[in-house]
């Protein structure tokens, strides 16, 4: 409230005006980073809600993340200068998730049932193995639930995979495919993956539902279209019927979850699914300096399989990109956090300007351990998730057991916790009726035979958690979720048995606190059609949404994160660490191509996250799975000519004299050695166990370029492994 709203529209280039001005009929924005392609979605979203009369709760928004939904349901607020009410923002798993509440006795579960994340299908998948006869230590529980997972994204359904299923892996896979369905079914459960197939399959099956929803939303918008895998352009693609009001937009030079079934193809389709579509380009960047951006050019031009545009620069050239070398892990973390506090006092910047980005998230440690040294408050995005902690796990896992008394991984999982005497035997036992009798294992456990066959400490303990579990059950009606959570933890003396667990006890309650203080704070989905229970809406939101994420977003914290999780994303100074062979890109990409391809545009993404700064660094150590590793810089920097960077050393590692260092420095560029040798000769899986010797070449093939030359991608197998 206050001043006027601006035209949402002033400031728009013509290709972005285009596009927000579109109302009718599908088309496709098709645009590198930074150019807009966001604001052309929550800008078209405003315009038809105040300039064609649509209902918000007409409108079905797609974004990648809950961070992303968030941010564009804001954006969208300020626009129109209110909240829009009934319009669906959110990750294709949350839509999923809410289409399935409303529709899910046709898919044999109720409403109340319970999100299996990957631990809990992962051990549905395990018993269903061992039904099967075959032993965990054969076949990996993981390896198969992956299997499945796969063909679930590509649509494949387990009647299909049958008939696909050659060698002995694949036919143990099938088996469990087959009984899958039947076990969530049985357990009211659904998988991450069945968020997305149950939906299709619901909208397939069932032409008035279908109708139904068509009617509803009038316009479809899909953000980072580029990710999207097979079962989610169908989902698209049903929704949007013939009229096609769909909006996507992408960049596929930012496509990085491949290896999570994300299709290329998707965008191709695209305009074959709706030849009418219309195409716009955007090529004006307004969110990196030059500088930034032609160091994305230069990286993204390595790779073959694009599709090929135009970014132009818009914004003053500023400051050069910086390349770092450190000595090992610790010194590029101290390095990176002297970095931020230098900036932050001398360019008046606030910490949350600042993001420090990895390729894995095992890199968070020391630089966590940096921050927290200084001082520094930091936000870690989706690594170790609040809700993965041990005992966040158990007690979410009563709460599911009391929402849904068929989740049999949730029964599992705290029928002895705290520890009351009730063992593996007993459990064994209890399954084996369970499936005879085709009830769920809370069931099974009411049964006199089954009390009776049990030892008397045994059978006070079993009667007293399931009298626990039913008189929360009977109160969840009624109470909120943070009063059902204290009364669970003292029924439980749960701080006790955290005291007596170990002595990191005291962080452990701090989190039980949180998952407390957190629970308080969830308020009933607005618009929800299904009338969920606050339980219900607290374990769907906690199961969907990365646990740090929710907590805190406005604090002025410095941000942490994985370059996936980064998408989307800006900040004005932006680190990417961790640029050494093996780790960026990853060892296992030197033997596929199209994965090194996939590393490229993943560094890209990381690159085209920064505003006014970026500064890339590597070291010569790294501590890893707690053995001190040698690595060489990654190759993603051979590409890049001299004049684009400025190479700088960390003070340890300049005093240190290194060889590599020396090179490094700019002595012996391109003397010598060509790029040849550095990967000659069968380059070996790992580069972490390179020796010495090898660290020295530091050579950089940009050297021996004139200046000005155009980048070229030498011999692009040369640099994958030679067995
Ligand atoms: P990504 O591919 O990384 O998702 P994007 O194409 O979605 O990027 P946006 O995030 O929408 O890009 O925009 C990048 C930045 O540029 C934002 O800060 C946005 O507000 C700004 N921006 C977009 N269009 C304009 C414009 N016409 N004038 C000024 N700034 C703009
Ligand atoms: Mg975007």
């Amino acid at each position: 409230a206050g001043a006027p709203r601006r035209d949402p529209l002033d400031g728009l280039n013509p290709a972005q005006r285009d596009a927000v001005l579109h109302v009718d009929g599908p088309a496709l924005v098709l645009a590198g980073a930074g150019s807009g392609k966001t604001r052309v979605l929550t800008t078209r979203i405003a315009r038809l809600v105040e300039h064609h009369g649509v209902d918000p709760s007409q409108i079905l928004a797609v974004t990648f993340t809950n961070k992303a939904a968030g941010e564009m349901r804001e954006r969208i607020a300020r626009l129109l200068g209110y909240a829009p009410v009934g319009m669906w923002v959110g990750t294709f798993h949350a839509i999923g998730a809410r289409m399935l509440r409303a529709h899910a006795h046709s898919v044999g579960r109720t409403p109340s049932f319970t999100i299996y994340d990957e631990d809990d299908t992962t051990g549905a998948i395990k018993r269903l193995l061992e039904r099967h006869g075959v032993s965990p230590k054969d076949t990996s529980p993981k390896s198969v639930a992956s299997a499945i997972s796969d063909a679930k994204n590509q649509l494949v359904p387990a009647s299909e995979y049958d008939g696909l299923a050659k060698d002995p892996f694949a036919k143990t896979v099938s088996l469990v495919f087959k009984d899958l369905e039947p076990a969530m079914r049985q357990a009211n459960a659904v998988s991450f993956d069945d968020l997305l197939i149950l939906p299709v399959q619901i909208l397939r099956e069932n032409a008035h539902v279908l109708e139904q929803y068509r009617k509803r939303f009038r316009y479809i918008l899909v953000d980072e279209y580029q990710d999207t895998n097979r079962a989610q352009f169908e989902f698209v693609r049903l929704l949007g019927g013939e009229s096609g009001n769909v909006m996507v937009v992408g960049d596929e030079d930012q496509s990085v979850y491949g290896w999570r079934g994300a299709d290329i193809r998707n965008i191709l389709d695209f305009t074959k699914t709706w030849p009418d579509a219309k195409v716009v380009r955007l090529e004006e960047n307004y969110r990196s300096t030059p500088n930034v951006l032609e160091l994305a050019n230069v990286v993204i031009v390595e790779n073959k399989e694009r599709l090929g545009k135009t970014l132009r620069a818009t914004r003053a050239p500023g400051e050069r990109v910086s390349l770092v070398g450190a000595l090992d892990d610790r010194d590029e973390a101290d390095y990176v956090i002297e970095e931020i506090s230098t900036r932050r006092a001398t360019e008046h910047r606030l910490l949350r300007d600042f993001a420090i980005l990895y390729r894995t998230n095992a890199q968070s440690r020391s630089l966590e351990e940096a921050l927290r040294k200084r001082g520094f408050p930091y936000r870690l995005v989706g690594a170790v998730r609040f809700y993965d902690r041990r005992e966040i796990r158990d007690l979410m896992a009563y709460l599911k057991l009391v929402a849904n008394p068929a989740d049999n991984e949730a029964f599992r999982r705290v029928v002895n916790v705290p520890k009351r005497g009730i063992g593996d035997t007993s459990v064994d036992m209890l399954a084996g009726i369970a499936e005879r009798e085709r009830v769920p294992l809370l069931e099974a456990a009411r049964r006199p035979d089954v009390v009776s066959s049990l030892r008397p400490a045994a059978r006070t303990a079993l009667a007293e958690f399931i009298a626990l579990v039913d008189r929360l059950r009977a109160s969840a009606a009624e109470a909120s979720v943070d009063e059902l959570l204290r009364d669970l933890v003292a029924a439980l003396k749960y701080g006790d048995h955290l005291k007596a667990e170990g002595p990191d006890w005291k962080d452990r309650e701090l989190n039980v606190q949180s998952l407390i203080d957190g629970a308080a704070e969830t308020v009933a989905d607005e618009g929800g059609e299904v009338g969920l229970t606050p339980l219900d809406h607290f374990l769907q939101k906690a199961t969907l949404v990365a646990g740090v994420d929710a907590l805190d977003a406005n604090a002025d914290a410095v941000t942490l994160m994985t370059m996936h999780n980064a998408k989307g994303l800006e900040f004005p100074v932006v680190f990417i660490t961790g640029l050494e062979d093996g780790l960026f890109p990853l060892a296992r990409a030197y033997d596929e191509p199209a994965q090194l391809e996939e590393e490229r545009r993943l560094f890209y993404v990381g690159i085209t996250r920064a505003e006014e700064k970026l500064v890339l660094t590597h070291a010569e150590q790294r501590l890893r799975n707690g053995e001190r590793m040698q690595s060489r810089p990654s190759g993603f920097l051979d590409g890049i000519p001299d004049g684009l960077v400025e190479r700088r050393m960390t003070m340890k590692a300049r005093s240190s004299g290194r060889a590599f260092l020396s090179d490094f420095g700019g002595g012996r560029r391109g003397g010598g050695r060509d790029a040849g040798s550095r990967w000659g000769g069968g380059r070996r899986e790992r580069a972490w166990d390179d020796t010495d010797e090898q660290t020295s070449s530091w050579t950089d093939r940009a050297a021996s370029r004139r200046p000005g030359a155009p980048v070229s991608f030498p011999a692009g197998g040369a640099r994958r492994s030679t067995p």
